[in-house]
């Protein structure tokens, strides 16, 4: 059986076929610039030279179009025809409270998601785009949506309330949702396989760590708490995001200092986090290398940031949960910066956490490695995340 996965934004759209007899992932590409000028997609398939198409693109639908026809292409694609294509996975990121796990799409879950856009309005709707796109193409093929909120759905409610009138929560939803939820619900069972127990038996904190950045006490299986919130701009500082702040912040920029809301909206997502700090970038391999090659004083702030606040959250969740048994570094960052893990780390014997320098500077991650020494009572792994997979698997669960 093989399972498409879709992953739609405002002007892209990421794409993996996994065969799910071995889990393999067949076909990976990217579709850039979908109703703007300069549309292409780029397709690489095992064994073969990188496919790239540059072709006018006015819409989801062209995209999703390109993306069968590159698929089935003689030369350059893997299947035969699109009815090899038992089923299509779409990534998701607002399923609100009503969805706590995947579910098959009907016109009853479209509904749902044009409603939850309010609560995610750069995000659901191109998903949903995305979704009708492939349902007008491939109208016989069942859908199914993965959530980024739904591994959450188990946080309980002290945990996920604001401390704001609870009107705001009952008429407008206003609550922590959590993010990334598939990525975490991934590695929080990978790891437990690493330790050979039952996910089921073991308390992990997940840190994804790549342009945004979220970390998650999963207790037993179940989030119990995560860093992002209502939207993906609350918890850690992150690439340009600024994470939490003292909310008063914002009514000063608009009071003291004349900002108005869409450029407090913008400064707080856009110009804050590693790149605000730094007045480098967002990109963690720039950062590193301003510190490394130029000892430049703002960047080595935003690394030392950025590894204190994942810190900080480790003990918090552990306090959480009351104890913690593995941790998990994941995502761009979480898998290829020993900087931070190495920050984050550090003076944690307390807890039962030692980190082994010499193998938290190892490059080759594969498909996991072990960072803690071996009398560390907590073990600590780096783990390449696969949402795609998560989601074909997912997809395939519903459908069979
Ligand atoms: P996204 O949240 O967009 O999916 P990723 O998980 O791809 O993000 O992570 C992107 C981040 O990972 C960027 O900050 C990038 O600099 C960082 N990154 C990727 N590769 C490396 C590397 N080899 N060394 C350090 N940082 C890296």
């Amino acid at each position: 059986m093989k399972v498409l996965v879709i992953n739609c934004g405002s002007s892209s759209l990421k794409y993996q076929l996994i065969d799910m007899s071995n889990e393999e992932s067949l076909a990976q590409g990217l579709v850039e610039r979908i109703g703007i000028s300069g549309s292409i997609l780029t397709q690489k398939v095992e064994g073969k030279d990188k496919y790239v198409v540059e072709t006018p693109l006015k819409d989801h639908q062209d995209a999703i179009e390109l993306v069968l026809k590159s698929l089935v292409d003689e030369k350059h694609g893997i299947i035969k025809s699109m009815d090899e294509i038992s089923a299509v996975g779409h990534r998701v990121v607002h399923g609100g409270e009503k969805y706590a796990t995947s579910v098959v799409i009907d016109e009853e879950v479209i509904k749902a998601l044009e409603e939850f856009s309010k609560l995610a309005p750069l995000h659901n709707p191109p998903n949903i785009i995305g979704i009708n796109a492939c349902k007008a193409l491939m109208p016989k093929t069942p859908m199914v949506a993965v959530f980024d909120t739904a591994f959450h759905q188990t946080m309980p409610e002290k945990a996920f309330m604001y401390p704001l009138p609870y009107e705001l929560y009952r008429e407008d939803h206003i609550r922590r949702y959590g993010f990334h939820g598939t990525s975490h619900m991934y590695v929080s069972g990978e790891v437990a396989k690493f330790v050979n127990k039952n996910v089921k038996d073991i308390k992990t904190i997940t840190c994804h760590i790549g342009n945004g950045v979220s970390i998650t006490a999963v207790n037993g299986g179940e989030s119990v708490d995560t860093t992002m919130g209502f939207t993906p701009l609350d918890g850690v500082i992150m690439g340009s995001r600024s994470g939490s702040i003292d909310p008063a912040i914002v009514t000063y920029l608009v009071k003291e200092k004349g900002y108005s809301i869409d450029e407090v909206d913008s400064l707080l997502n856009k110009k804050s986090g590693v790149l605000g700090v730094s007045g480098i970038g967002t990109d963690f391999r720039d950062i590193r290398s301003a510190v490394e090659n130029d000892n430049n004083p703002r960047a080595l702030l935003a690394m030392d940031i950025f590894g204190y606040q994942v810190k900080k959250q480790i003990g918090a969740y552990a306090a959480v949960m009351g104890g913690v048994d593995t941790i998990v570094f994941t995502a761009g960052i979480g898998e290829h910066a020993p900087e931070i893990r190495e920050r984050a780390l550090t003076n944690m014997e307390f807890l039962g956490i030692e980190i082994d320098l010499e193998k938290n500077s190892s490059h080759n991650i594969g498909d996991g490695m072990e960072i803690s020494k071996e009398s560390s009572k907590v073990k600590v792994f780096v783990i390449p995340t696969n949402e795609e997979l998560m989601i074909a698997k997912e997809t395939l669960d519903l459908v069979k």
